[in-house]
């Protein structure tokens, strides 16, 4: 064999690993298809924050990493200090979310203790907070994900949890606006994140007709560094913070996203009532502003320097959130969305079996090609 030959098909069988590897998690994944769009619709509003008497709220993060894997995924203290430096702060649920790796340390003895890990370990960071995790899930195409990939994911991951995060979208546009238009069975939007905060993919999702509510969460993997350390928290409206209680309360959107300082509230929220089609807040005390957003990130109305605010929401309002901004801080509250008689169902998407063979096939023939190359680059010339 020449030198060429033997460099030509040394090049051809790493192209052909590369590939392998890039493209196993594809190659698993069927093809979708994706619904159109199907915005809330009804007579009638799902107010989340609609609870009977006895809830309060909570300071919850539900992202935080620590030490694991050996130090390899960029944790930097043991779960027990993470959670030390949250409960310092004021959280009352201090998680822990490692990659593919539930930490068990709290398991038992901490009643607000939810089995979590964080999903993803490819370039473009589609990661997923996987919540009350009964087991760890790991197919990924590490080079990035196609849509059908990503909706096999949450469909693998919705049988293994209680509730399923798309993670920081904004951040190297893991998921981006058109994904959470067209990706069904995932429950949460890590909406506020140190790592950016995604409005317009979170509208995107609310838009189209998910029932995707909002966290924020520090996504911290340092606690030295004090300066990120509980800058994006969320506040959990449950009667108590045990965590069967704390998962049902996110399940229903009962909960609102913050950025702030040091888990430090300069405002809270009161009341958030749905009276007709007439949306009001009620605060502890005079925001900057309120704002309240509608389709498509549309703001339909602001209020300066007020403890109290409404907004009556028209025909063509599907959802209304709000948004109030503090000295200090800024909530990003979960929507009220238009719900009929029964359910509040998302439509998901489907498997298309023809697509899906075609590209199966497809794969096969490629991977045919390149052992073929490999064999005749083998043979003397
Ligand atoms: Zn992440």
């Amino acid at each position: 064999m020449t030198v060429v030959r033997r460099v030509a098909r040394a090049a051809l069988a790493v192209a052909a690993s590369l590939l392998v590897v890039a493209t196993w998690g594809d190659a698993c994944a069927p093809v979708y298809a994706f619904p159109d769009a199907h915005p809330f619709s009804g007579s009638t509003w799902y107010n989340p924050y609609d609870v009977s008497p006895g809830s309060g709220w909570h300071v919850a993060n539900f992202h935080a990493h620590s030490i694991a894997w050996g130090g390899l995924t960029n944790g930097h203290q043991p779960p027990a200090e993470v959670r030390a430096a949250y409960r310092r702060l004021g959280a009352e649920i201090a998680g822990i979310s490692n990659y593919h790796l539930i930490d068990t340390t709290g398991a038992g003895a901490d009643s607000t203790w939810i089995p979590t890990y964080e999903y993803g370990y490819s370039v473009p960071k589609s990661h997923r907070l996987v919540l009350g995790a009964r087991e760890v899930q790991y197919l990924e195409a590490p080079v990035g994900e196609r849509r059908g990939l990503k909706q096999y994911i949450l469909d693998r991951l919705r049988p293994t949890a209680a509730l399923t995060a798309i993670n920081h979208p904004v951040m190297r546009h893991g998921h981006t606006e058109d994904d959470l238009r067209a990706l069904g069975n995932y429950d949460l939007v890590e909406a506020i994140s140190s790592y950016g905060d995604s409005p317009a993919e979170w509208d995107a999702a609310l838009s189209t007709g998910h029932h995707a509510w909002a966290i924020g969460s520090d996504d911290n993997h340092d606690i030295t560094r004090t300066d990120l350390l509980g800058r994006c928290w969320t506040m959990v409206l449950a009667p108590s913070t045990r965590a069967s209680v704390v998962l049902g309360a996110l399940k229903q959107g009962r909960m609102y996203a913050v950025r702030g300082a040091a888990m430090r509230m300069d405002n809270g929220v009161r009341a958030v009532t749905m009276a007709g089609d007439t949306l009001a807040i009620v605060l502890d005390r005079a925001a900057r502003r309120v704002r309240f957003v509608g389709d498509n990130g549309r703001e339909l109305a602001v209020a300066s320097d007020v403890a109290e605010a409404r907004y009556v929401a028209r025909p063509a309002d599907s959802y209304v959130r709000i948004v109030v901004e503090n000295a200090a801080t800024s909530f990003w509250l979960n929507p009220v969305v238009r719900a009929g008689a029964g359910l509040m169902l998302d439509i998901e998407p489907v498997e298309d079996a023809g697509a899906t063979w075609a590209l199966r096939i497809g794969l096969l023939v490629l991977a045919f090609l390149l052992v073929a190359g490999l064999r005749r680059l083998g043979r003397p010339a």
